[in-house]
């Protein structure tokens, strides 16, 4: 038998004696202050790795290598080679894929199964972006000014670009912000989450490998003063971040100084609305997942259920019985559906949401509580949990919880959920089950959301715009969007009389 209550035998080679350096201008160093963190395994507690603590001294000079890559030989690449590279570091992520994969797993604690199950979705949307790298292009506008002149647009890059990602998905959100800089000729800085910064760190050095010159991509591994350094320097031109509210109200602040252009993903609390005709087989499970999916650790989680009285009990019942089948267990046990919580803190916040729930009025169908038995005591694992009469107006009915914790309300009329599923602060998904096409697209027109899903949860496409509506954030991440957030547009003008 395995024994998956260690990582000793599943730290990739990559990982060597533990000790990461920032990656600057293509080089590997220390941070100027010589300082370190370290990274801890969530579901063993174990030690992961030592990263370099980037400082202000560090992020200046990332942002100073940046700048000379961007003006250097990395603006006179054709789209054709941009595109050439980025089908290269598609080649080598696959290649390497399960160590990425395993590097997320060993320090946020995705199940592995998860984290492997990212391989396409990953391939996608790096062989995507290498789609876009040879297909920017401008306009030729007419105009009616009184001489004649040409008058057309050019596409350019935006510049040296400051992205902060969270760890709930590090190897993914990586890519996502990497791969638009490099298919549209822009140079980054990227800070990852202290929690898991591995993979990216991995991810940037794979983009050398495929050919990015020195400075393009550049990795600040450090806690959120690294990022806070990032948003406020002046020569960063734009900040793509992923992340919670409140830091990205620090963020939007910091970089008004300077007129920073910025994009932002934040959180939700996503509507689910099951009505009573949807086909109950697909839409329970789904549901479920739109929930529980890495430990209820996703943005555009559906935590809001809301079902059609005919059906509530029956959806209650057999959501709370799928929610107890779910397989609890070590992150690295490929059988494993439901892994731990990150860390202490997130634990912390997401336990006292369980608090609040009973103290508010909730029903408690399952879940609820901690799991520590069965070598499950070192790090942080909640049962998957279900609520039932959940009034709108409590707490875990309107924060984002971060944690597998649904939370599932009766309705009555097709107004009244409507209503309810756009009386959120958020806006950044919502779900939709019926057998009803035009119940599903009246519903789809009126979820004040930025994406919706109908008799299904979670899909995502590079190619399919992805963001927020109201505070889940604004700009888009996938789509036409997506790169757009990447470029300036120029106006030219040509007199040709
Ligand atoms: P967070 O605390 O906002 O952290 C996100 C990133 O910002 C981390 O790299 C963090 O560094 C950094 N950071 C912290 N303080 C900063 C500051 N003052 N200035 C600049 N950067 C700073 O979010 P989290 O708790 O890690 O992640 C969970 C949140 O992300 C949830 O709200 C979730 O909904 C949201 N999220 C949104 C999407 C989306 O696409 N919409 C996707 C995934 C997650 P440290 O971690 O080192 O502190
Ligand atoms: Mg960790």
């Amino acid at each position: 038998m395995t024994d998956y209550s260690s990582i000793a035998g599943f730290r990739p080679a990559w990982l060597g004696d533990g000790r990461k350096k920032l990656l600057i201008d293509g080089q590997a160093v220390e941070a100027r202050s010589g300082e370190t963190f370290k990274s801890f395994s969530a579901s063993t507690g174990e030690l992961v790795a030592e990263l370099a603590l980037a400082g202000e001294a560090d992020v200046d000079r990332a942002v100073k290598a940046s700048r000379a890559a961007f003006e250097g030989p990395w603006s006179r690449f054709k789209p054709a080679e941009r595109q050439a590279l980025l089908l290269r570091l598609a080649e080598l992520v696959d290649a390497e894929f399960d160590d990425l994969a395993m590097l997320d797993t060993l320090e946020m604690g995705r199940p592995i199964t998860a984290s492997k199950g990212l391989r396409g979705m990953l391939q996608r949307s790096l062989r995507h972006f290498a789609g876009v790298a040879s297909a920017i292009h401008g306009q030729t506008l007419g105009n009616s000014f009184p001489v004649e002149l040409l008058s057309y647009t050019l596409r350019e890059p935006v510049g040296v670009v400051g992205a902060i990602i969270p760890w709930n998905g590090p190897l993914f959100s990586a890519a996502w912000k990497i791969g638009p800089v490099l298919a549209t000729g822009c140079t980054v800085v990227l800070k990852p989450a202290e929690d898991a910064g591995l993979s990216a760190l991995r991810f940037a050095e794979l983009c050398h490998e495929a050919g990015v010159p020195p400075g393009v991509v550049n990795v600040v591994t450090g806690a959120g003063a690294t990022g806070a350094a990032l948003s406020a320097h002046p020569d960063v031109d734009k900040i793509a971040f992923t992340g919670s509210g409140p830091t990205g109200q620090r963020i939007v602040e910091a970089s008004a100084r300077t007129f920073k252009k910025v994009s932002m993903e934040l959180g939700g609390k996503s509507p689910n609305i099951i009505f009573a005709d949807a086909d109950l087989d697909a839409a329970i499970p789904a549901a479920a997942m739109g929930v529980f999916n890495n430990s209820g650790q996703v943005c555009a989680a559906g935590t809001r259920l809301f079902v059609e009285r005919p059906v509530y009990d029956e959806v209650v019942a057999r959501l709370a019985s799928f929610a107890q089948g779910l397989k609890i267990g070590l992150s690295l046990d490929p059988s494993t559906q439901i892994g731990p919580l990150v860390s202490q803190r997130q634990y912390e916040r997401v336990a006292g949401y369980l608090a609040l729930g009973p103290q508010q009025g909730a029903r408690l169908v399952t879940g609820g509580a901690r799991v520590t038995e069965g070598g499950l005591d070192k790090g942080y694992w909640v049962e998957p949990t279900v609520y039932a009469d959940v009034a709108d107006d409590m707490r875990i009915a309107c924060e984002e919880i971060f944690g597998p914790v649904a939370s599932i309300m009766p309705f009555d009329s097709f107004d009244e959920v409507i209503a309810r599923a756009n009386s959120s602060r958020f806006g950044l998904a919502g779900g939709v089950w019926t057998k009803d096409i035009n119940k599903a697209m009246a519903a789809v027109k009126r979820i004040r959301a930025g994406s919706v899903w109908v008799n299904h949860y979670f899909a995502m496409d590079p190619a399919v715009p992805f963001g927020g509506y109201k505070m889940s954030g604004f700009g888009r991440e996938g789509g036409s969007e997506h790169i757009d957030a990447y470029l300036q547009t120029k106006g030219v003008w040509i007199r040709t009389e």
